[in-house]
């Protein structure tokens, strides 16, 4: 029975003989992570994981509720002199001996949307990641101390896929760590009550659970071997993974992309359905994406390159975030031999390339730049001539990405000055204008397309090519609408 009260006047003599100092008692389990324990323990006194560490340890976990972790000295001396653990049993239910680097630990960090946004605060809730067959093994479920760090994705003991669902209602698992306010059952869905513990998951790739155990080891002490890429620090490896991911997820063509899967898929003999059956843009898709680049590294770095006609290397790794010049430099050692890789294509960055190396400073014009849809405009062009990527250059200004595609289009079939200018309005064309527009679309033979002939972009683009007007879409079917195209015979 849990009393508040005697407790509170018990803590001094307690810590002198600390066995008796919790109100309940269970053995951690070996492997056990300290948010397990403590949430056993919570459970076992009705309470709610947030109560229990601040009435057994004096420990507020609203503002903190991972300290789990990482315990401060003080934590770690409240608790050890409470729960009477010896120090190196409680060391190792906590990460505090494993190494961490840009943030790796964040909720599935090495998803795309997390390599892009690394630094963004966690949610309320967390991911959660197990193992349905180790829980269904246990005498108590418990959760592993692996499983929690944030980008795991096999189970290595059983060879399969951790569950991120609940296997009953399919609900998302999730944990706010030690900020609950209810007692918690970490072995139990949150939303049906249904027992995690169960058959095995989906198998998974040999690739995915050897790359997995060399990352672990590699994290665990700062630097070690991943196959195919020699030893290498942790920290280098993070951003190896954040260029990979950036490289296949952001700015590349669909059609490119799914290419490149599709090679994928192939070389590692997956189940031609497996484009639809693995998560691609979750913690195990990223895994096997992984596994095949190393597994043949770095000629896979190179086709994956040219496949999805991709920036230079250095201007990847000009959009990793958090990256120091040492890193940089250690990353680009690893990747020496594609730093030559060039795109065929023109594309985009070629053109922002080309302008700058010919004397355009789109930092200073945008500065002295007064009308703000021109001064975004030009914001927009500095971002992405410094290497920044589509979505970056979108979100600082605002607009849709879609948005900044159309900008460059037109800015590489116009030139600069067409991106700045608002393309005009039908209302904004003098009659003069209008004449001699409709005078051309009524005598041009107009094939292909609906009964108007030609898609709106296709007479914006003619419309620019022959009179030099950048004209609203609008505008294009105004025009497109009061001149039909002539009959043939008629
Ligand atoms: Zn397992
Ligand atoms: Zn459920």
């Amino acid at each position: 029975m849990w009393r508040s009260e005697l407790y509170a006047t018990e803590v001094h003599e307690k810590l002198v003989t600390p066995n008796y100092a919790l109100p309940v008692y269970t053995a951690p389990i070996a492997g056990e992570a300290l948010l397990s324990w403590l949430c056993r323990l919570a459970a076992m006194t009705g309470q709610s994981p947030l109560a229990f560490a601040r009435q057994a340890f004096g420990i507020d976990s609203v503002r903190q509720p991972e300290w789990w972790r990482r315990p401060s000295a003080d934590q770690r001396s409240v608790l050890l002199a409470i729960s009477g653990l010896p120090p190196e049993q409680f060391d190792d239910m906590t990460l505090e001996r494993w190494s961490t680097a840009r943030n790796d630990e964040n909720d599935r960090r090495f998803s795309p949307i997390r390599m892009i946004y690394p630094k963004q605060r966690e949610r309320a809730a967390r991911t959660l990641f197990a193992c349905a067959a180790c829980l269904a093994e246990d005498e108590t479920p418990y959760l592993r101390r692996e499983w929690l760090i944030g980008w795991q994705a096999v189970c290595a003991r059983h060879r399969t896929v951790l569950m991120r669902r609940c296997p009953h209602c399919r609900w998302k698992l999730s944990s706010q760590w030690l900020r609950d306010k209810e007692p918690v059952d970490l072995h139990r869905c949150k939303r049906c009550g249904g027992l995690l513990a169960g058959a095995n998951g989906p198998p998974a790739i040999d690739g995915a659970i050897d790359l997995q155990a060399a990352m672990l080891g590699v994290k665990r002490r700062g630097s070690g071997e991943i196959p195919g890429l020699g030893i290498i620090q942790w920290e280098t490896f993070t951003v190896i993974v954040d260029l990979v991911l950036r490289l296949v997820w952001i700015d590349a063509g669909d059609h490119a992309r799914e290419t490149l899967l599709a090679e994928l898929v192939r070389d590692l003999s997956l189940a031609p359905d497996a484009r639809f059956t693995i998560d691609w843009k979750g913690n195990y898709g990223a895994l096997v994406l992984m596994a095949w680049m190393i597994a043949d590294w770095p000629v896979r770095l190179r086709r994956a390159l040219e496949l999805l006609a991709a920036p230079r290397v250095d201007d990847l790794l000009g959009q990793v975030h958090d990256l120091s010049e040492a890193s940089r430099m250690r990353a680009r050692t690893r990747m020496r031999d594609v730093l030559n890789y060039q795109s065929r294509t023109m594309d985009w960055r070629l053109w922002l390339h080309g302008l700058v190396e010919g004397g355009t400073d789109f930092r200073r014009r945008a500065r002295a730049e007064n009308v703000w849809p021109r001064k975004d405009r030009l914001i927009a062009l500095a971002l992405l001539s410094e290497g920044r990527a589509i979505e970056e250059a979108a979100f600082a200004v605002r607009v849709s990405t879609n948005m900044i595609k159309r900008w460059l289009e037109v800015g590489m079939a116009y030139g600069v000055e067409a991106v700045l200018e608002k393309p005009l309005r039908i209302c904004d064309l003098t009659p003069v204008q209008i004449d001699e527009i409709a005078a051309w679309l009524t005598a041009t033979e107009r094939t292909s397309g609906g009964p108007l002939k030609w898609s709106r972009e296709h007479t914006r683009s003619e419309i620019m090519a022959r009179f030099g007007l950048r004209i609203t879409t609008n505008a294009a079917y105004q025009l497109l609408l009061n001149n039909k195209p002539r009959h043939k015979g008629s």
